[in-house]
């Protein structure tokens, strides 16, 4: 699914003819929803908009984020008319804008721009690329067609987006463009080693005890190649850890020789569990989140459950998990 030039026209068009814009992203943002929407916020600036940048509830950078540029462009949902013009990025469809949707729909003019491949083209205009390996990938390759300039900042935020949806250029959207693009990036000002040490360098000790306490308590199946864990509310509250720094939680799990799917699983305040999958680049877990109300990558993916316990969360993972 390549991005249709015509689509990439009109999206030129609507943002010549704006004064301002709001940037948004998914709920529970990522690297790469952060990149796309700072990186873009900045792009559009520069282009003489009025932007605003939000995401759902809490509108807060992680720690190991907080070196991004143009945070200064966020603004809280609550605070936020979005009337015009609106670009959403790296979000696959409307529900994912969480408190937003409602209002984003009502809206004349909304841009979606992601590279998920369950994308519902939910934009009046729609450049979705589901090869490119990250949001970002697609506004570096789209700026000069859209009408936006790059600079320093701008890469730094670009980059961000590709070395965390790529898994430090290691996963297997990773491709020879992705690279490209890195290196593109880099002459533009981003620094590798920096960038390694504020996002993959930065964690907090209760971050790290954390990680410790999930993985000491992670199970591993392997007659399905499933590893999983639960994290309770009270864990988090115990290690003084906040749900928004725990994206990359599950990543520890996935160094284990042997699994095929890694599943963490988290209590959110509500009480309902949100489940994070992750899968080895032979076994599709999009269709499996799609499956119980998610969606995401084919090696990338997540749900909420609707069952009310870990051990009924677990068996309805397992039933959709097909064995190897
Ligand atoms: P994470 O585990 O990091 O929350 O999500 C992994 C991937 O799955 C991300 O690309 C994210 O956008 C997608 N994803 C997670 N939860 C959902 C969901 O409830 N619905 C959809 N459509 N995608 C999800
Ligand atoms: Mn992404």
């Amino acid at each position: 699914m390549g991005i249709n030039r015509g689509e990439v026209g009109r999206a030129n068009r609507l943002i010549e003819e704006s004064d301002s814009v709001v940037v948004l992203s998914h709920q529970n943002p990522d690297g790469d929803a952060f990149g796309s929407v700072l990186g873009l916020g900045l792009m559009l600036r520069g282009a003489g908009l009025n932007v605003k940048a939000s995401w759902p509830d809490p509108v807060e950078l992680p720690l190991k984020y907080e070196f991004l540029p143009g945070k200064e462009l966020l603004i809280s949902p609550a605070d936020l008319r979005p009337q015009g013009l609106v670009i959403a990025v790296d979000c696959a469809n409307a529900g994912r804008l969480g408190e937003l949707e409602d209002a984003v729909l009502k809206v004349d003019n909304i841009i979606n721009i992601d590279h998920h491949p369950d994308n519902s083209l939910f934009g009046t205009v729609n450049l979705v690329d589901a090869a490119a390996s990250a949001t970002t990938e697609i506004l570096y390759e789209e700026a000069d067609d859209l009408g936006l300039e790059l600079d320093r900042d701008i890469a730094v935020c670009l980059y961000t987006g590709l070395v965390t949806d790529t898994g430090r250029f290691q996963f297997s959207n990773t491709s020879a463009e992705t690279f490209r693009i890195a290196s593109e990036l880099v002459e533009m000002g981003a620094e590798p080693n920096r960038l390694y040490e504020e996002i993959f360098q930065g964690d907090t000790l209760s971050y790290m005890r954390l990680t410790g306490e999930m993985v000491s308590r992670a199970v591993f199946e392997p007659e399905t190649g499933l590893v999983h864990v639960f994290m309770p509310q009270e864990e988090l509250r115990r290690f003084g850890v906040e749900m928004n720094e725990t994206e990359d939680l599950i990543d520890s799990l996935r160094t284990l020789r042997g699994h095929r799917i890694a599943a963490l699983f988290k209590e959110q305040d509500d009480g309902r569990i949100r489940v994070s999958l992750r899968s080895r680049a032979d076994t599709d877990i999009g269709t499996v989140a799609r499956s119980l109300g998610g969606g995401g990558h084919r090696v990338a993916a997540g749900y909420t459950s609707e069952k009310g316990s870990f051990e009924e969360a677990l068996q309805e993972l397992k039933g959709e998990i097909v064995a190897p």
